[in-house]
């Protein structure tokens, strides 16, 4: 059987489809433009596949609470075109399957637990470093909707003493995204971080933010695995990095064993790879094929 998935970027779309495991059997890929030139090649995409289900994960935020009128629209994104817009009842009209619906990283949290780095796992959480940070959170079996989603990349992290840089959220300024995504390092060091060399402070200082960040997750959720994604987490050097500064910041406080002998086992780069976000989306739709509300 096969199963459609959709992983909606803010700057690419992929599409595909792939079977009940989670094996991705083919995709393709195009820049997000505006809806109106964007989901029609998502619907051509889907006409001769024969899927029995599909699975959106997309940018934000989103409308994810069933019982709202918004469920289904990309709501307040400065995104042109994308504003309001209903995806979920474009792709409905055009297609009389099951939807699954969910945020990017709420997909790529749900596909890590169900095939990936936190199989067999009852919660999770999964970030993605790139463009911006966000922060899917899997718990008790459940994705956590709540007033709206989790918006996790935008707390507020304390500050490095030697740090003066007033970071690049147009929210917030210094939240962790507007210091520690893709665009506030370029901002910050005057090059795009894969330019940066492996040695190079830049990557202590993304540590000292984004650990900081995953220790408040840790108290505040408890998760079982802490997944780290996107462009930014290409630099591996950071995970040793960041495994220091989340031991240095709960300082033995959280008695497990995960946060000690294993914490190598336990924050972790995703189990599938690149194929996070899409075999994410192909899980909420197989979830949605089977009834099951995630
Ligand atoms: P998006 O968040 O747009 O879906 P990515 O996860 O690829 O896409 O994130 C893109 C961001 O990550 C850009 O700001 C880019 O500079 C940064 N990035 C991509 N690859 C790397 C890398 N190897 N090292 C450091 N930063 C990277
Ligand atoms: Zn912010």
């Amino acid at each position: 059987m096969r199963i459609g998935a959709v992983e909606a970027g803010g700057t690419k779309f992929v599409c595909g489809y792939g079977n009940e495991q989670g094996v991705i059997e083919d995709r393709i890929s195009f820049p997000t433009e505006m809806p109106e030139i964007t989901i029609p090649k998502v619907i051509d995409y889907f006409r001769d596949k024969g899927v029995a289900a599909i699975g959106i994960g997309s940018f934000g935020p989103l409308g994810v609470d069933r019982t709202r009128p918004e469920y289904g629209h990309v709501t307040t994104t400065p995104k042109p075109g994308w504003n309001g817009y209903d995806f979920l009842g474009a792709l409905k009209a055009a297609y009389p399957v099951p939807f699954g619906w969910d945020t990017d990283v709420n997909a790529a949290a749900y596909g890590e637990a169900i095939w990936g780095a936190a199989k067999g796992q009852s919660s999770c959480v999964y970030y993605t470093v790139g463009t911006g940070i966000g922060v899917g959170v899997y718990a008790q079996g459940r994705l956590v909707h709540g007033l709206v989603h989790p918006e996790g990349g935008h707390v507020l992290t304390r500050r490095h003493p030697e740090d003066a840089f007033a970071g690049v959220c147009p929210y917030h300024g210094d939240c962790l995204e507007g210091m520690a995504a893709g665009p506030g390092i370029e901002k910050r060091w005057g090059v795009k971080g894969s330019e940066l060399p492996k040695d190079h402070p830049a990557w202590e200082l993304e540590a000292y933010y984004l650990a900081q960040s995953i220790a408040n997750t840790i108290l505040l959720l408890s998760p079982q695995k802490v997944i780290l994604g996107g462009g930014v987490m290409k630099q591996e050097q950071l995970f040793p990095l960041i495994r220091n500064e989340v031991s240095r910041n709960l300082n033995g406080y959280v008695s497990a064993r995960a946060l000690t002998e294993e914490l190598d086992d336990y924050i972790v780069p995703p189990g599938l790879g690149d194929n996070a976000g899409l075999a994410g989306s192909l899980a909420l739709g197989l979830a949605a094929l089977r009834g099951i509300e995630v």
